[in-house]
């Protein structure tokens, strides 16, 4: 593994921005619609405080559903005791609140314990959502959460990939068992497959050289082939559930749609033999908002603790949730599948730092296909 090969250049040094004290970001300074969003030029400039941490210029940086979401208050109850843990003692506040979850970058500083980056190199990381996020000129993070970015990439592109990759990493490998190793004879379903997750996974699960078999709209039928899909079943005419029980029984299935999903594509699991149901849509966190901590992630816990159940018992199939995990080493092999060609960045639309708000309503359009990307710097 890369990450074994200690790297000496890393100190506190002279050429950092730490003299400066503020930076430009969009943050917002409460929960809302796209009115909340606000530039400033007055942020602190994020500079290191642990031994591991790395300082990132940003950039270009991208958006996913979960900023929208954010914005929103999604998640604000969990999120908070992370940023905080002794919030409920102190006048803790999480806002001003960058969202952003992707970067791509440039290191300008790193603490005294770095051993694997140093000043100048170019990087790509995902942001953990509960810390300050890309849309700035400048990230903190944990060398852990850092990886190199792919050389054949713009940051443009690479600012696409992060977090889609550590999403499908969680999803398809710690969640669902698939590895490069055991894909070869595995049949994968992947509904939603057009939009940033899903067309990450179907070049991941190809280059593993896993049979894949995707849910998308008619129109984006020619980019989920272009990108490997073997069989495309569009969803908007006809019964989906009808055309996919014609065909052979699937190892895994990824649902990045949820809604009433899972209540025919658990059925399409061949029976008893180990085949998982991994969705990404969970109410972990909608619950934690409604109910408070405690309650929301008792009921969170005891609904998927019944289906488990249930699905494991009365056909062998597993039943999962999972969620985005930052996760440099993953990028690392993200990295080299992009420069071996094996992987491709799929930015669909592209904003200037003065247009953040455009870009978030280019998300919450929906119908995304692939990534909208932010060009930060
Ligand atoms: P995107 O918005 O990028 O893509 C969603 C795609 O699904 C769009 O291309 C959309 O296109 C398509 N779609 C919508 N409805 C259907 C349907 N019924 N059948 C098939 N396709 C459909 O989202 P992401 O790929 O970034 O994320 C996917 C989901 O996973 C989101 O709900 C997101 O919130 C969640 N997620 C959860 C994470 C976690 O940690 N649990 C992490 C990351 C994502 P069209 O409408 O034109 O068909």
């Amino acid at each position: 593994c890369s990450r074994t090969l200690a790297r000496t250049g890393c100190r506190n040094v002279c050429s950092s921005p730490s003299r400066l004290q503020s930076m430009s970001a969009w943050v917002i300074d409460q929960y809302g619609s796209s009115g909340v969003l606000r530039h400033t030029e007055e942020i602190t400039i994020p500079t290191i405080n642990f031994a591991h941490d790395v300082m990132i210029k940003v950039s270009a940086a991208s958006l996913n559903p979960l900023d929208v979401n954010m914005r929103g208050g999604y998640g604000a109850a969990l999120l908070n005791i992370r940023r905080d843990p002794l919030s409920m003692l102190n006048s803790f506040s999480e806002f001003p609140l960058i969202l952003g979850r992707d970067l791509s970058g440039v290191v300008v500083d790193c603490g005294s314990g770095v051993t694997h980056f140093a000043p100048g190199d170019e990087v790509w990381a995902a942001i953990p959502p509960w810390k300050q996020g890309s849309l700035a000129e400048y990230v903190t993070l944990t060398e852990y959460e850092v990886s190199y970015k792919p050389k054949s990439l713009s940051h443009i592109e690479a600012a696409s990939i992060p977090y889609v990759a550590n999403t499908a990493f969680s999803a398809l490998v710690n969640t669902g068992g698939l590895c490069r190793e055991n894909s070869s004879n595995k049949r994968v379903l992947i509904t939603g497959a057009s939009g940033g997750v899903g067309t990450f996974s179907i070049q991941l699960l190809k280059a593993w050289g896993a049979h894949v078999t995707v849910t998308c709209s008619q129109n984006a039928e020619g980019l989920v082939r272009g990108l490997g899909a073997d069989e495309v079943v569009d969803y908007t005419s006809g019964d989906v559930a009808e055309k996919l029980e014609v065909m052979q029984r699937f190892d895994v299935i990824l649902d990045n749609v949820g809604g009433d999903t899972e209540e025919w594509a658990i059925g399409l699991l061949k029976p008893w033999s180990g085949a998982k149901y991994v969705t990404l849509v969970s109410p972990l966190l909608l619950n934690t908002d409604s109910m408070g901590l405690l309650d929301g992630t008792l009921n969170a816990g005891l609904t998927l603790h019944n289906k488990a159940f249930q699905n494991i018992t009365s056909s062998g199939v597993f039943y999962r949730w999972a969620f985005y995990a930052p996760d440099g080493p993953a990028l690392d092999e993200v990295s080299r599948l992009v420069d071996a060609g094996k992987i491709l960045p799929v930015v669909e639309a592209q904003f200037p730092f003065t247009q953040v708000p455009q870009a978030f309503q280019k998300l919450e359009q929906g119908h995304a296909r692939g990534k909208t990307v932010v060009k930060v710097a």
